[in-house]
């Protein structure tokens, strides 16, 4: 099958010369699936052409087209004439219905641009998102791109944008209650809020800066375990935040680390399998939270149950009988 997959276009923070590319340089959800998905895909024998992240390596069976705007991908498409069309850029590259089969995943909260033939990652964002039939594919790791310990270091880990929404504050206040320290890794774009975290939890919290290459692979692996403890108020999108599928609860599964998180959107489904949630706002007392970290999985409990909910293949299987049911002209909302 030929698949075009459409990435969001954006600038790199670090280096706005060069495009987030897939995978991506440093902080990068979107880039990471796309990656892990293209790796199953290659593994079934796929053809992909990928846009919108010029300056990501091309391998056998993988193009990757320098277009980054509505005009230049249509252009590409046109050449490559892919089977179906993956979308994961909510419409920004290809701003219209019809012209292939297509496929849309929704990576964020509320109602999709384009809602034909959705796919959801979670209940949760599928239920905000107005739909009720459309498929729900959880987010893909490829275990192989991770690195796996069974030998933890004594710190938490908080990995992603430091906002108000992921619960930086609520993971600092949780590591102070644990007695550990909290390394928080991820771009800090409300600096604000990250100054007075590291005011308030002085001698727990430490800031790394944004982080990509084996310094986040090995910062996965060393974890005692990863906090997510997300939160429902002030989303980035207006309203309430839902986290909708949570990259990182599958790559710390797939290192070995186990995750603590909150019962906000997509967490609930998805990290009984490999952690513990507690109810969005409550920061456990000293004995709870060691109670809740003394309870969690064993590491190669954890890399099992990523690969057999999430792998790369077993993702990428899920996507290709959608992408089947697409090109046939099978239609849904
Ligand atoms: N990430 C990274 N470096 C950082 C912070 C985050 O590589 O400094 C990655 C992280 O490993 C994950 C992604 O960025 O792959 C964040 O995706 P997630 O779905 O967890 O959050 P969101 O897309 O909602 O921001």
């Amino acid at each position: 099958m030929r698949i075009a997959m459409l990435n969001p276009p954006y600038r790199y923070g670090q280096d706005p010369e060069q495009w987030i590319t897939v995978p991506p340089q440093g902080y990068g959800g979107i880039q990471w699936v796309v990656a892990a998905l293209i790796d199953g895909l290659l593994a079934a024998g796929c053809q992909v052409l990928l846009l919108g992240a010029p300056g990501s390596v091309a391998r056998p069976g993988l193009s990757v087209s320098a277009a980054t705007t509505p005009d230049t991908a249509l252009e590409a498409l046109q050449d490559f004439a892919p089977d179906v069309v993956h979308d994961h850029t909510n419409g920004t590259l290809l701003p219209a219905d019809g012209l292939w089969p297509t496929v849309r995943t929704h990576h964020l909260n509320g109602i999709p641009t384009y809602r034909a033939n959705g796919v959801y990652l979670s209940r949760a964002q599928r239920q905000a998102a107005g739909s009720i039939a459309a498929p729900i594919i959880r987010l893909p790791v490829n275990p192989s791109r991770c690195t796996y310990r069974e030998v933890k270091q004594d710190f938490l880990l908080f990995l992603g944008r430091v906002s108000v929404h992921k619960g930086a504050r609520e993971a600092a206040a949780f590591a102070r209650a644990a007695g550990l320290s909290l390394k928080i890794a991820g771009p800090a774009w409300e600096r604000s809020y990250l100054d007075q975290i590291l005011a308030d939890f002085a001698g727990t919290a430490d800031y790394i800066g944004e982080i990509g290459g084996t310094d986040r692979t090995d910062l996965l692996a060393d974890a005692r375990a990863l906090l997510v403890l997300s939160q429902p108020w002030n989303g980035p999108f207006g309203g309430e935040w839902i986290e909708p599928g949570a990259t990182v609860v599958s790559e710390a599964a797939a290192s070995g680390t186990p995750v603590i998180a909150s019962d906000n959107g997509c967490l609930p489904e998805i990290v009984p399998h490999v952690g513990a949630v507690i109810p969005a706002g409550h920061i456990p007392r000293p004995r709870e939270a060691t109670r809740l970290l003394a309870s969690l999985p064993a590491a190669p409990d954890l890399r099992r149950t990523a690969r057999e909910h999430w792998g790369h293949d077993v993702i990428a299987e899920k996507y290709l009988t959608v992408y089947a049911r697409a090109a046939v002209g099978t239609a849904w909302i």
